[in-house]
């Protein structure tokens, strides 16, 4: 491609918001630690075609002492992913090798195992959005879709004996996750943050933080406490702000329409078919895409539910900030007038 063509295209591309796929597609790090070779198999030529969710039932190290062992014959086991808390990936067997985690279904399967237990809610954002991230690239290298038929639970396979990763794992969150690539995506407290400068608004540090999850060695911490005083956030409702949860596009809509005042355009709704009238964040985003801040995807879609990413999160604030600026020039030639 002509050097020209190729600068228009990669700015069209960045223009529409739409991620550069051969930017998207690396595999997440990963910490190779080869299992014990009597814990898994040759995969002899078998297609990848889903993956299974697991917990380990205790914490990441145990795993991995599990399947670095020798075990008793007929307790063999073994997984090719190991995700903990903090987000760490530990492989222990190759794709290209079956791991022993699922009976009679390990053939065609990649096993993932969770650091934490089936029944409690222990999962972090960090564990889901590497584990997302590495589904979202499993996906793609092996060409299967990320839905509940690809992505299922040990406990689908196997109820009568299993029940992982159980009831609390957010099967609705984490499959938008890996379906968005979690890497491009940013977080409910950067948005808040970013838009809070963006805004002009003073930091702010109270002596007690507002939210229990957004300490004051946060460093989003004045920002999104300048956004509360602002009364432009309330948080979770439970005392926190859940600052590390993924932002989706409907709710950054409505923050921008607070924030800036914007009033909905007169003719209702911006003609997405994905956002129609009575959905609850419509005047929002009808306003947001008025103002110019926010635009739609490539498809003619919104995609109010989708998750924000950190390129359109950077050209919001570029936009907040232009605006700003400008009225700040119109107030001076006014004053200049008068
Ligand atoms: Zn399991």
């Amino acid at each position: 491609m002509a050097e020209r063509a190729q600068a228009l295209l990669i700015g069209v591309l960045f223009w529409t918001g739409v991620a550069c796929p051969a930017a998207a597609a690396g595999k997440p790090a990963v910490d190779f630690q080869p299992a014990y070779s009597g814990n898994y198999s040759p995969r002899s030529g078998r297609t990848i075609r889903r993956v299974v969710m697991h917990t380990i039932e205790g914490p990441l190290s145990s795993g991995v002492n599990t399947f670095d062992s020798r075990l008793p014959p007929g307790e063999a086991r073994s997984a090719h992913y190991l995700v903990g808390f903090d987000g760490t990936i530990i492989q222990m067997v190759r794709d290209k090798d079956v791991a022993w985690h699922a009976v009679g279904h390990n053939a065609e399967t990649i096993g993932i195992e969770h650091e934490g237990y089936s029944r409690r809610d222990g999962w972090t954002e960090a564990q889901l959005r590497a584990s997302a991230g590495l589904v979202h690239w499993l996906s793609l290298e092996y060409g299967f879709p990320v839905d509940r038929n690809h992505v299922v639970s040990h406990e689908e396979l196997d109820p009568r004996n299993r029940d992982d990763p159980g009831p609390h794992f957010p099967w609705d969150y984490y499959l938008k996750l890996a379906r968005a690539d979690p890497a491009g995506l940013t977080s409910r407290g950067d948005a808040v943050a970013d838009l809070a400068k963006a805004l002009g608004l003073d930091p702010h540090r109270p002596s007690r933080p507002t939210f229990k999850d957004v300490p004051a060695d946060d460093p989003r911490y004045p920002w999104i406490e300048a956004a509360a005083l602002a009364g432009l956030v309330r948080g979770h409702g439970d005392g926190r702000f859940l600052p590390d949860r993924a932002m989706d596009r409907g709710t950054f809509a409505a923050l921008l329409q607070q924030a800036l005042g914007l009033a909905p355009p007169s003719g209702g709704g911006g003609g997405f078919p994905d956002v129609p009238a009575g959905h609850p964040r419509a005047a929002a985003i009808a306003a947001a895409d008025a103002a110019g801040l926010m635009v739609g995807r490539a498809d003619g879609g919104f995609g109010p539910d989708d998750f924000l990413g950190r390129a359109d999160l950077k050209a919001v604030a570029d936009r907040v900030r232009a605006r700003r600026a400008g009225v700040v020039e119109a107030l001076d030639w006014l004053r200049r007038r008068t």
